[in-house]
């Protein structure tokens, strides 16, 4: 057998998800000179992209022009987009096994981390993961209902997307309504009574996991004051070495913090609290069942046996008002049939992108990860350039070895009649550009980016409203 990745013989390549991750592998998969690589991408939803599209904020457009970079890799010779096509569902890794060399998975991270403290299922705790989904119109989420009737909400955790859910929080209205989220997101937020929002760490600020852009842009974007305590600014050795050693980004974070905590209240009664060195535990709730508090430990901090700074209970306690909760403390990668799972870390055990039996096994021929299901939730959406070039890497490595599957049907023409038999409702990367269209053009006379279809049915009647205009002779 001669490797695969000529005209008469291409290496077939099946992408389990189409997020970035996908798109960058693809990128430099089919962008590879004298090779001829086929790239089928599958995706669970009619539309492509992932967290651009259903997990970056709706108030930070400009962070979603990357798309134009997939658009362009949408259009090398070889990819196609096979929208509405569920791994485990319409098709199996069996299905890929004998119809691809080589089946890369990036399906993310899809869930979300649990704090594990009593009270957490009580109503009106949520995790920021639904809600950023609820927000950003995932179908899978629309449905969703969150009591905005309260004045007090806590985020746990003081990363990136616990300043989204805040922002989003407390954005004022007519800047919400002039972005793409979701329009029942828009319509149940114009009458939130959400007014004071706290975003509990628990470490210190020199550990907080936020960026300083995220950071400053709270400051000028809330409708309410962003207020950090002075006292809680204040770092213990450890720390404060940390944030020397951290350089100018570190220092510019307490820099920035320090500035909200000089700022003297502006009136408003709005605010977003920013707290350090407090662990949630217990949420308490009222004969409803639903949440009325949160009691917090304060931490003090303290070196891992890993060397890392942690926090260790004081013992001392305080009790904050609290009707609405998000647990803001990470997303968490999902198993999928067939493939191996670390469920401990939730992502696919792999050697820079190989997939491992086990944590530490066998390399498993053929299979691949990449993205936030391979090294799990961590980096911004460039950080999945790299980590999908050292997957493609190895990937056309064991081409070049001819350490690849042998699969029974290596043609176009055979997945594609698989995937019309299992989902005759299956969408092309055309349909999604129709749909972006659709969603654009609603958007014009509003003045937003585009309004966006909420449900699959939506976005399938929408396909064949505009595909039977087109055929009926006007
Ligand atoms: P993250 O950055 O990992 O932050 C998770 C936060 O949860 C940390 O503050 C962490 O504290 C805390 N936490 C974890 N377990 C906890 C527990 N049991 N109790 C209390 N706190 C706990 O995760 P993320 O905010 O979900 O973001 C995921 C990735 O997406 C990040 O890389 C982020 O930068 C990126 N992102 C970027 C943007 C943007 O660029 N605008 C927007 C959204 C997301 P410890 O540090 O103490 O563990």
């Amino acid at each position: 057998m001669t490797a695969p990745g000529t005209p008469s013989n291409p290496l077939r390549v099946a992408i389990v998800g189409s997020g970035p991750a996908a798109f960058y592998a693809a990128e430099y998969l089919l962008k590879q000179p004298d090779l001829t690589v086929q790239v089928d991408m599958l995706e669970r939803l009619p539309t492509p992209y992932g967290l651009v599209r259903g997990g970056v904020a709706p108030d930070h457009q400009k962070i979603k022009t990357v798309i134009r970079i997939y658009e362009g890799v949408a259009k090398l010779p070889g990819f196609r987009f096979f929208g509405n096509v569920e791994y485990g569902c319409h098709v199996t890794l069996e299905d890929l096994d004998a119809h691809f060399h080589q089946v890369l998975i990036a399906t993310g991270a899809q869930t979300d981390r649990r704090i594990g403290v009593p009270g957490e299922d009580l109503a009106g705790i949520h995790s920021a993961t639904e809600f950023v989904a609820w927000y950003n119109a995932h179908p899978d989420f629309r449905d969703r209902r969150f009591d905005l009737t309260r004045e007090n909400a806590a985020i746990i955790g003081v990363g990136n997307v616990a300043i989204d859910v805040a922002r989003i929080l407390l954005l004022p209205h007519a800047v919400r309504a002039s972005t793409d989220m979701a329009d029942h997101a828009i319509g149940a937020l114009e009458t939130s009574g959400v007014r004071h929002v706290t975003m509990i760490g628990r470490r210190g600020p020199a550990q907080a996991a936020f960026t300083n852009l995220e950071l400053k842009e709270l400051g000028e974007d809330i409708d309410g004051d962003v207020v950090v305590r002075a006292d809680e600014l204040e770092l213990d050795p450890e720390s404060a070495a940390e944030v020397e050693k951290g350089g100018r980004i570190a220092k510019e974070k307490m820099d920035v913090l320090r500035a909200y905590a000089a700022k003297p209240r502006s009136g408003n009664d709005r605010a977003l609290e920013i707290r350090f060195f407090l662990s949630p535990v217990e949420f308490r709730g009222d004969a409803s069942g639903h949440v009325t508090s949160l009691v917090l430990e304060k931490n003090e901090l303290a070196r891992g046996e890993d060397g890392a700074i942690v926090c260790r209970g004081t013992g001392v306690t305080e009790e904050i008002p609290v009707g609405l909760a998000f647990r803001s403390v990470g997303y968490k990668g999902v198993a999928l049939a067939g493939v191996p799972f670390d469920a401990k870390r939730g992502v696919v055990p792999n050697e820079k992108g190989r997939v491992l039996s086990a944590p530490g096994g066998e390399v498993v021929r053929g299979l691949y990860a990449t993205g936030w299901i391979k090294r799990g939730p961590s980096g911004v959406i460039g950080t999945n350039k790299a980590d999908s070039v050292e997957t493609a890497k190895q990937m056309l490595e064991d081409r070049a070895a001819e350490r690849v599957l042998a699969p029974r049907a290596p043609d176009a023409a055979a997945f594609a009649a698989l995937v019309a038999e299992r989902q005759p409702r299956a969408v092309v990367y055309a349909d999604w550009q129709r749909l972006d269209q659709l969603e654009t053009e609603r958007g014009v006379a509003a003045s937003r980016p585009r309004i966006k279809f909420c449900s699959v049915e939506d976005m399938l009647s929408a396909l064949a409203k505009a595909s039977s205009a087109e055929r009926s002779p006007s």
